[in-house]
């Protein structure tokens, strides 16, 4: 059997090689390196997928969310909402911006931000939402997007986890992660299910107006060649990176497939079993499996994750901890209990390998040593 990784990046590699190592050396026999045709090739690319108006590719996600409130002038003080169950980024480029983050909790079956929570944590000098379509599938963008509507909030999705799902509204019409709300962020970080081989990022949205203005803000803040208008960053996505991501964007479909299917190997292996939660489809939106999260019930999580790291399958806990309880984040606004399903949930969730690569014989071994540990 082949060796098990939370993410098999060498044999997904393997499979496209020729493709790949052709877009690379393309670029470098071209030496455009920064901003060449494989990069506006990407942009044209990406927009036609999500079918939005406007790619900004960027550096990284974490940036993608740091221009996106740059360039709607949040100040100093203006609060953000978003949810106490993500990765950290969300939340950093906030604080680093000086703007306040409110915290709000999450659904326990889908583990997404909790709309009416939102509008409870909603206050004259809120600006924001910042929804996270964790582990692959989308917030309930509907509610989200009628909530800011009535009180006139931006709305920037952190799509860095559902990249190619899915949203489907209340009347039939489907739109893509990250083009439903003002603005959309995205990651291409390796282990992404768009990765590219280093970092990469993008913005979406289908505002002319706030187009031109990340555009703007990801190059130093200027607007004629050394004439700066504005403080900007520095945030490119490199030519490499772009000619990368050209060859796996055409096979982003497929991978989500791939996904879906060890995902329903997983579904069909633990359904019912009273130690585990497997987790909940949203029926709003497709799944895109960005991870296989399960939460265990009266199981002792560490005992089981050591277990199967003795059978050399890999598990990890994304995340251990909840936002408002993280160090740099300690806030006299916040206390433990504050946030009773994403505490509940750091402390019991955990993930499985999920990728594009996984076989019938891994996902056999995977699941039979999960019910060996929990039928012991
Ligand atoms: C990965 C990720 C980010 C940050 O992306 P980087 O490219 O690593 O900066 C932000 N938010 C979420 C939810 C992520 O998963």
């Amino acid at each position: 059997m082949k060796k098990l990784q939370m993410v098999d990046l060498r044999s997904q590699y393997l499979d496209i090689k020729t493709e790949i190592d052709h877009g690379i050396q393309e670029v470098v026999d071209s030496c455009a390196f920064i901003n060449g045709p494989a990069v506006q090739a990407f942009q044209k690319n990406m927009e036609q997928y999500l079918g939005v108006k406007h790619v900004i590719p960027c550096a990284n996600g974490t940036d993608a969310l740091q221009v996106s409130m740059m360039a709607l002038n949040l100040l100093p003080g203006d609060e953000v909402i978003t949810t106490s169950f993500t990765f950290i980024a969300t939340a950093e480029v906030i604080a680093l911006l000086k703007l306040t983050p409110v915290l709000v909790d999450v659904d326990p079956g889908t583990f997404n931000i909790n709309p009416a929570a939102i509008e409870r944590a909603i206050t004259p000098k809120t600006k924001a939402i910042v929804p996270v379509h964790l582990f692959g599938q989308t917030a309930p963008m509907e509610e989200i997007m009628e909530i800011a509507a009535k009180y006139n909030l931006y709305v920037i999705e952190d799509n860095c986890q559902a990249i190619g799902a899915d949203y489907v509204f209340a009347d039939g019409k489907k739109k893509k992660a990250g083009t439903i709300g003002h603005i959309g962020c995205t990651s291409f970080f390796p282990s992404k299910n768009l990765g590219c081989y280093g970092d990469g990022g993008a913005i979406f949205t289908n505002d002319d107006d706030l187009a031109k203005q990340m555009r703007v803000v990801v190059n130093h803040g200027m607007t004629v060649r050394y004439y700066h208008d504005y403080v900007g960053v520095n945030s490119r996505l490199d030519s490499i990176q772009a000619a990368i991501l050209n060859v796996k964007l055409a096979r982003l479909d497929t991978y989500a497939a791939k996904r879906l299917a060890a995902a329903d190997f997983y579904d069909k292996a633990f359904a019912n079993h009273p130690g585990l939660k497997t987790p909940e489809r949203y029926t709003r939106s497709t799944h895109v499996f960005h991870q296989y999260t399960l939460v265990t019930e009266k199981v002792d999580r560490k005992e089981l994750i050591d277990y199967l790291a003795s059978k050399e399958i890999p598990a990890m806990i994304y995340y251990p901890v909840p936002l408002h309880l993280q160090k740099a984040y300690l806030d006299p606004r916040y206390k433990p209990g504050d946030f009773p399903v994403t505490e509940h949930l750091c402390n019991t969730v955990f993930s499985l390998p999920m990728h594009t690569e996984l076989d019938q014989e891994q996902l056999t071994y995977i699941t039979q040593h999960v019910l060996n540990f929990l039928n012991r």
